[in-house]
This record gives structure tokens, C-alpha cells and sequence, in this order.
């Protein structure tokens, strides 16, 4: 079994309700266990402002699929739960991004591990720092502690303490 992160992001529609839809469809998929959930956090959008705020959230999950397939299996929840592809950082009913998967390094445009931008973003470092064990580093060493106080926390509210409870 692998541990691998998985980030939800949402702004359409009811956030909170398809973040928690996404989390149960992730504990549902064949040969993954969901493992935690972290909490919710509230933040503006990257990219264009013309569109309503974030919800994010975090999953751990152990899973015997490859990162690949588990890509696609993402792909198919946000599928079914009716995501449209609209224009580059735009709003969306739903969002998984592979975040972490074990110590894979994967740089291909269809999946880039670590998810880029995962060092920046202080909606994913939190989230993550929520269900991470202690010292916890990514792939190339860098502790996530340090990230997260290096980020810039005042991007994002905790609104709630965990995701599924
Ligand atoms: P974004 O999440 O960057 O806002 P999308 O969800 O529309 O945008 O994803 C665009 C493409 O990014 C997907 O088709 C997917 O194949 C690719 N991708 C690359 N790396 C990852 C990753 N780590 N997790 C999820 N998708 C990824
Ligand atoms: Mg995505």
C-alpha cells in the first residue's frame, strides 16, 4: 500500500457538500482506503477574481493502484459528479489534484508529482499539515513544517476542523 495526499478544491455550486461527496467516493474507490480527512479551509481563487471563493481540503489515502490509475479514477468522480472543463484556473464543481504519492517523482504533463505549486499554496499546505505525521517531508527533503510557515497563511481560514468527521 502506498500513502499518496489527495487535494479537493470547490466553488460552484454547494463546496462543502461536493468536497464531502468527493471524500466518501474517494473512500469507495477499489484498493484505496481513506485515511483522514483534514479540515476546510476558505480562500480567494488563483487566477481570475471574477469568480467565487474556494473551499479546499485534504484526503490520505492508502491505495494498491498506481498513481496513474489512480489519476484516473480521480478524473471519473469529477466526472460523475458533473465537473466541465471551463479556462485554465477557473471555477469548478469539483477538483482532485494526486498531491503526494509515496516518494514518487513523476513530471509528465498528464500527472506531475509533487502537484506543482503544492510548495506555494498555502490552501494545500495547510490541509496538509492537518493529517501529515510530525517531520513529515516531501520527496526532495524539504520539511512541510518549514513550507507552511514560509507561505502565506493569511490566504486562508480554517472553517472547518475536519472534513468528514
Ligand atoms: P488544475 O487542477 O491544474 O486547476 P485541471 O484539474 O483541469 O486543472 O487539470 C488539468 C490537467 O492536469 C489534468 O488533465 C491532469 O491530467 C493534469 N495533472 C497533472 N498533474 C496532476 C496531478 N498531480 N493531479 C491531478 N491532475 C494532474
Ligand atoms: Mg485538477
Amino acid at each position: 500500500m502506498i500513502d499518496c495526499w489527495i487535494g479537493l478544491g470547490a466553488n460552484l455550486g454547494e463546496p462543502l457538500a461536493q468536497l464531502t461527496q468527493a471524500a466518501n467516493a474517494m473512500a469507495a474507490l477499489p484498493q484505496c482506503q481513506l485515511v483522514a480527512t483534514s479540515g476546510v479551509y476558505g480562500s480567494r481563487p488563483l487566477g481570475p477574481q471574477d469568480q467565487p471563493d474556494y473551499l479546499n481540503a485534504c484526503a490520505h489515502l492508502r491505495t494498491e493502484l498506481s498513481a496513474h490509475a489512480l489519476l484516473t479514477a480521480l478524473k471519473g468522480i469529477e466526472a460523475d459528479m458533473g465537473r466541465v472543463t471551463t479556462r485554465r484556473w477557473g471555477e469548478r464543481l469539483i477538483d482532485l489534484d494526486i498531491l503526494l504519492f509515496g516518494d514518487e517523482c513523476i513530471s509528465e504533463d498528464a500527472l506531475t508529482v509533487p502537484h506543482k505549486g503544492l510548495e506555494q499554496r498555502a490552501f494545500v499546505l495547510g490541509p496538509l499539515m492537518d493529517i501529515t505525521p510530525e517531520h513529515f517531508t516531501l520527496p526532495n527533503g524539504t520539511p512541510l513544517a518549514r513550507l507552511w510557515q514560509q507561505c502565506d497563511k493569511n490566504s486562508v481560514q480554517r472553517v472547518q476542523h475536519r472534513l468528514l468527521s
